[in-house]
């Protein structure tokens, strides 16, 4: 690992050039980054490892646990993790067109029902993928949903209050953001974890139609109240269907809200693809295999382009998968997680 002892100015282990800051959450800062070899851009998650308490890096573990298990058209791929004394980098598959937040902000009174439906649709898909592997998003909100204006899709971030469940099992961590939470999770209640992304699926549905959100009131305690009470108020432009399907998430009982076949199926998400990303190529991932003479060049050139050095390459590949591994998950060659003990950004 001698190569990697140098400090690089605004590099991470030499690897990827930083640039602009594509966002900011309360853990880490996104920026935007370009391979120093291949110029393939990418978002970049730093995480400061120095300010999380012990929970906070259950979290982070879980974040990437879970997304190295999620590979989905509309979920944004992690790439890479880097690792060093103080910093987690997730180089991540960047989105060229913001977030979903700032789209509905630019929207007063929300987006066109047509247009909602495009990207719910996708969220849906998306979840529905996640909870079939047992994983529940629980931090469903419009800013961890980014657009890929390119590809012409929307795919979903943050998983960092991700976890597995069993279903029938409940959870009980408490966690997200309050105007997203469903009510048994603000109660402190053990929850069935499907559900509270579902509720959040009706606040994000009702954000996109209405360009506001449901409940946000003068202070947290109010909205807290009207969460409770599941109070909400529609605007009259809104077309009755999507009237329906937004109350049917929004229940305050998990066990009435609608599961996901019934979102799916719902009369107002009828006659939408919901995951035209399904026809486009995930970058920078093959699932060719290499001959050892293809490997062994690759090697040697990571090793003359100074990454690190031959043992420290041929350690982090991932294991060979086993037959235990779920069919959903592939190898992939580019999903290294090294671990550096000295760089900069
Ligand atoms: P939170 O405080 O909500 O938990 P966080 O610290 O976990 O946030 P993220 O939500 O992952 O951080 O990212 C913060 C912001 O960075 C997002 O709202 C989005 O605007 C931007 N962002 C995240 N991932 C990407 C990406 N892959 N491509 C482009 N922008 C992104």
């Amino acid at each position: 690992m001698a190569g990697h002892k140098r400090h690089h100015d605004g590099k991470i282990a030499g690897l990827y050039d930083l640039d602009k800051t594509l966002g900011r959450g309360h853990f880490a800062v996104v920026k935007l980054a370009r391979h120093v070899f291949t110029g393939e851009k990418v978002a970049v998650k730093v995480i400061d490892k120095t300010k999380l308490d012990p929970v906070a890096r259950g979290h982070l573990f879980q974040e990437v646990r879970c997304m190295k298990m999620v590979q989905h058209p509309n979920v944004v791929r992690l790439y890479e993790v880097i690792d060093t004394a103080t910093k987690l980098y997730l180089i991540l598959e960047l989105g060229d067109g913001g977030d979903m937040y700032d789209c509905i902000m630019k929207h007063e009174g929300g987006l066109t029902e047509e247009v909602a439906k495009c990207y719910f649709a996708q969220i849906v898909h998306a979840i529905s993928y996640c909870h079939r592997l047992h994983v529940v998003h629980r931090d469903l909100k419009p800013e961890n949903v980014v657009f890929f204006e390119k590809q012409g899709v929307v795919k979903l971030t943050d998983f960092g209050f991700s976890n597995r469940f069993q279903p029938g099992k409940k959870l009980n961590t408490s966690c997200g953001s309050l105007a997203y939470s469903a009510p048994e999770i603000l109660l402190g209640d053990e929850y069935d974890a499907p559900a509270v992304d579902i509720w959040s699926l009706g606040v994000i549905l009702f954000m996109l139609v209405c360009g506001q959100p449901p409940f946000q009131e003068a202070n947290d305690s109010e909205t807290l109240t009207m969460i409770m009470d599941c109070k909400y108020t529609v605007p009259p432009h809104i077309s009755r269907a999507c009237i329906d399907l937004i109350g049917h998430m929004l229940q305050r009982d998990p066990k009435k809200r609608a599961t996901l076949e019934q979102i799916e199926s719902h009369q107002w998400l009828q006659g939408v693809d919901p995951s035209p990303a399904t026809k486009l190529s995930t970058p920078l991932v093959s699932h060719r295999s290499l001959s050892e003479e293809e490997h062994g060049s690759i090697i040697q050139r990571m090793v003359l382009g100074g990454i690190a050095d031959r043992d420290a390459i041929t350690e982090a590949q991932p294991a060979t998968p086993s037959a235990a591994t779920p069919p959903l998950i592939f190898p992939q060659p580019l999903l290294f997680c090294f671990h550096f003990s000295d760089v900069t950004t």
